[in-house]
């Protein structure tokens, strides 16, 4: 069954005579398991996938359904309640509250979701534990390395196990080891049944993953469609 189902969607950036077509007609299905990865050149048009596959903005037109819900015409709030109920994002930057320590960082969106304190606590040390970090709980993110800090967002993104991980850059901010140890936990996610969404310009990474969808001017080829081209 697709968690993402993604029909000719178009975002359109200043329409009239600076428009930019950012997503021009895009078509993408993943399937409940798949570890896809966006790959495409700086200015191709990967981030404004991101912002629509995350459910961060809307397109122009097309249609997005994310685990069967139509998410193209949300407004913000249902926007934000679908982002917290439905994804686990890893972002490059990390993204950890500094004054918070690990498990606080990972308990924190547990609480949006409306969890018993216990709960929260036991989701997020096994989230913790998943990830290597059993020993850095109580570590605020200054006192980590920066491959600590991204495998406490790994934590943080799969605590409430979530029905897509969507990972934008997840490595780009770190050196070749911590990188390949982060890469290493999210393909691991996807051989625990988890959905996972890659967004990179690096193709080395992308060829990783089990299927790679490259984006070109807002355009995409998921080397699925008959004769390898998206029709629209
Ligand atoms: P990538 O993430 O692959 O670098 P983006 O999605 O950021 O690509 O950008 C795709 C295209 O849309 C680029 O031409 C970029 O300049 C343009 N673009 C992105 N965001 C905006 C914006 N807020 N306003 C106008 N143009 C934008
Ligand atoms: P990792 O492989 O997880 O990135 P490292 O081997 O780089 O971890 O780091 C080893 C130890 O050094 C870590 O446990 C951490 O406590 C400490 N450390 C590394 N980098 C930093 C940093 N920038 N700030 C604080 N502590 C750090």
């Amino acid at each position: 069954t697709p968690i993402i189902e993604i029909r000719d969607l178009y975002k359109i950036y200043n329409p009239g005579e600076n428009e930019v077509r950012a997503l021009d007609g895009v078509s993408l299905q993943v399937s409940q398991g798949e570890f896809v990865a966006i790959v495409g050149h700086s200015g191709s048009g990967k981030s404004t996938l991101m912002n629509m596959i995350g459910c961060l903005d809307v397109p122009t037109a097309g249609s997005y359904r994310l685990n069967g819900q139509d998410v193209s015409e949300l407004s913000d709030n249902e926007l934000s309640e679908i982002r917290n109920r439905e994804i686990g994002f890893i972002f490059q930057s990390f993204n950890l509250i500094k004054n918070l320590n690990a498990l606080e960082n990972v308990e924190l969106p547990l609480i949006y979701r409306g969890l018993p304190a216990g709960r929260r606590r036991e989701l997020a040390v096994s989230a913790l534990e998943r990830v290597g970090l059993a020993g850095r709980m109580d570590h605020r993110p200054n006192q980590m390395s920066g491959g600590q800090q991204q495998r406490v967002a790994v934590a943080r993104a799969i605590a409430a196990q979530p029905p897509l991980i969507l990972a934008d850059e997840p490595t780009g901010n770190l050196d070749t080891r911590a990188g390949a140890r982060v890469f290493e936990i999210i393909r691991g996610l996807q051989e625990e049944g988890n959905t996972v969404v890659l967004i990179t310009h690096d193709e080395g990474l992308a060829k990783k993953a089990g299927r790679v969808v490259r984006i070109t001017d807002g355009r995409i080829d998921d080397g699925q469609a008959p004769g390898g081209k998206e029709i629209f």
